[in-house]
């Protein structure tokens, strides 16, 4: 678990497509890539939209991966192409503040938040960590600080990369083109800059940086795409994170279908209206059993915080919740906040507006 992603030599005229790679890189970029990287896509067997909340996923890594040709260059810039003509190049300086526009979330966006990742080595998961003990407020000034901290003084200088990415995952059909997409490029860009993190770190570290692109994401797909091993399918728990092998029955195939119908998850607010849906029916919960919301933002951290069982949360939502629609008044009446606080503290960027 607490492994570093393995390295190979691999000879590249035995594999067709790291040959094509190869020479579309040298034609690109006039010099041979100096290594590859490859990181792969994800089906969910158990577990659909529980990750965020907390709770447990059975996911497995899937032969569709995204595969990136790499060469470090000395002219001080991230310069970025893709096989597919349909994503075009990019290029930014390293001496540049990396800026993801959530906007419009561009391929080489989900590529750069990777590259944050790495630079900045995220440090959310400390900070949650830290914030579920009572905290006074001079140790979380110093808390805060000492994040601020991180966040500038992870790479100082980032290493200039040439990469040409190649994917192989149906994007936007919920196998998770974009993790895998992350990953590669938080991968890539550890070693490019001559940094050493364990699978679990760097799981942790893309799962964080992903959301700059705006989905708030709960882990399951990065900590598959690292964390996933031939033959054995994942059970994948947080907090900490660990991945425990389950075994596939003898000869099992898995057949997944494609409908054609894509989703892409950053534009548009679907995605994150359930993950924000969920953080509210926490609040109302915790609320509703005297517990102190602060500080909660996960289904799971509720049923522990009352040591209840599975069937009793069944019990508590048809108890609390409506099925009814929620409004913004409503809500705020139930948990006793401003619409501000609504805004700043529940709401993710692109749910600010829904009814
Ligand atoms: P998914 O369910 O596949 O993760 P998302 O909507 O979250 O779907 O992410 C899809 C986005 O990921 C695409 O719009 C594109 O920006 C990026 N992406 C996926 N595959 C590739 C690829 N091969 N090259 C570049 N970007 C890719
Ligand atoms: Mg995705």
């Amino acid at each position: 678990m607490a492994s570093n992603p393995p390295k190979l030599k691999i000879e590249i005229t035995s594999n067709e497509r790291l040959k094509t790679l190869k020479e579309q890189f040298e034609a690109r970029f006039g010099e041979s890539p100096l290594f590859y990287a490859c990181a792969p896509g994800r089906v969910n067997l158990i577990g659909e939209h529980i990750d965020y909340c907390g709770y447990s996923v059975l996911p497995m890594a899937i032969e569709q991966n995204i595969l990136a040709a790499v060469s470090v260059n000395s002219l001080g810039t991230i310069q970025l192409a893709n096989t597919n003509p349909q994503y075009q190049d990019f290029k930014v300086p390293c001496s540049e503040e990396i800026v993801i526009d959530r906007e419009d979330p561009k391929w080489y966006y989900y590529f750069l938040c990777g590259v944050k990742g790495i630079q900045v080595r995220c440090v959310g998961g400390l900070c949650c960590g830290f914030m579920k003990q009572s905290l006074n407020i001079l140790q979380f000034c110093i808390l805060i600080c000492f994040s601020i901290l991180q966040e500038r003084f992870g790479i100082a200088r980032l290493a200039g990369m040439s990469c040409v990415v190649d994917g192989t995952i149906p994007p936007s059909s919920g196998l998770s083109s974009s993790s895998a997409l992350v990953c590669c490029s938080g991968l890539l860009t550890m070693e490019a800059n001559h940094k050493s993190l364990s699978k679990v770190a760097l799981a942790e570290i893309c799962a964080k940086s992903e959301r700059y692109i705006g989905t708030e994401g709960g882990g399951m797909d990065q900590s598959i795409s690292f964390l996933a091993e031939k033959g054995t399918a994942k059970l994948i728990e947080f907090q900490p994170l660990r991945a425990t092998d389950v075994k596939l029955p003898e000869g099992a195939v898995f057949v997944i279908s494609n409908c054609c119908v894509e989703m892409n998850k950053a534009a548009s607010s679907h995605y994150n209206i359930r993950v924000v849906e969920c953080r509210i029916a926490t609040k109302m919960l915790a609320q509703a059993r005297g517990l102190d919301p602060r500080g909660l933002l996960k289904l799971s951290q509720v049923q522990t915080e009352l040591k209840a069982s599975l069937e009793e949360m069944l019990v508590l939502v048809d108890e609390v919740l409506h099925p009814e629609l929620y409004s913004r008044e409503e809500i705020c009446k139930v948990l006793d906040i401003t619409s501000e606080q609504l805004c700043t503290e529940l709401l993710s960027a692109n749910t600010q507006h829904g009814g």
